[in-house]
């Protein structure tokens, strides 16, 4: 377990390697995937190896030129499986890959939706603490109510981690 973890840490770090995250201080994009798998261990209890593993290869499919065959080579079926279902459709346009996804969270499996919850935790946690540079306060708003809409499709699949994105939300938009 603790090998496959590792290898795909490697991966993942190397795919995203000229890659940087959209804050202020173009943060390495590795941190982020690392976020995730840290957030389902530590906040989330969660120890299933391939769950944790493609946390960590979440976005290589969608922002690399890593293939769902290559991830299956190196890390089985299930693993590239679970990467792919949490992977937008890159021929679609930027509003139909929101609204699909908002569209498909019911019907993910239950790893896929505890990666997804972990995503977007993830991701409200930054757009507090290291947001992108750029973005208004209306446009964090309008990211946290879809990022909400997401979670509602994943709910009850893990009540720590769905806590700490209900935490994360409110300190953001509040009861507004
Ligand atoms: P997003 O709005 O989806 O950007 C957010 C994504 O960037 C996150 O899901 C995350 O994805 C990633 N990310 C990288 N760094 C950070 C960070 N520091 N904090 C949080 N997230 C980070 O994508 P686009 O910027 O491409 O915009 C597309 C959408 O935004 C369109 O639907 C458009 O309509 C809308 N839009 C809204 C505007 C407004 O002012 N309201 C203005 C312009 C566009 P991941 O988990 O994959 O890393
Ligand atoms: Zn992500």
């Amino acid at each position: 377990g603790t090998g496959l973890l590792l290898a795909a840490l490697s991966y993942a770090a190397d795919k995203h390697r000229n890659q940087r995250r959209k804050d202020a201080e173009a943060s390495p994009y590795i941190n982020h995937p690392i976020a995730l798998a840290v957030a389902l261990s530590l906040e989330g209890g969660i120890d299933d190896i391939p769950v944790l593993c493609a946390a960590l290869l979440h976005d290589t499919l969608e922002d690399t030129d890593a293939t769902f065959e290559e991830l299956q080579d190196c890390f089985g079926l299930e693993i590239a499986s679970l990467v792919a279902e949490v992977s937008d459709n890159k021929a679609l346009s930027k509003a139909d890959r929101k609204s699909k996804q908002i569209e498909n969270a019911p019907s993910l499996s239950n790893g896929a939706k505890l990666i997804k919850l972990a995503d977007k935790l993830c991701n409200l946690r930054d757009i507090a603490a290291c947001p992108p540079a750029d973005w208004s306060a209306a446009r964090k708003r309008e990211y946290c109510l879809w990022a909400k809409q997401v979670v509602d499709g994943v709910r009850g699949v893990n009540h720590g981690l769905e806590g700490k994105f209900n935490e994360a939300f409110e300190r953001l938009v509040g009861n507004r």
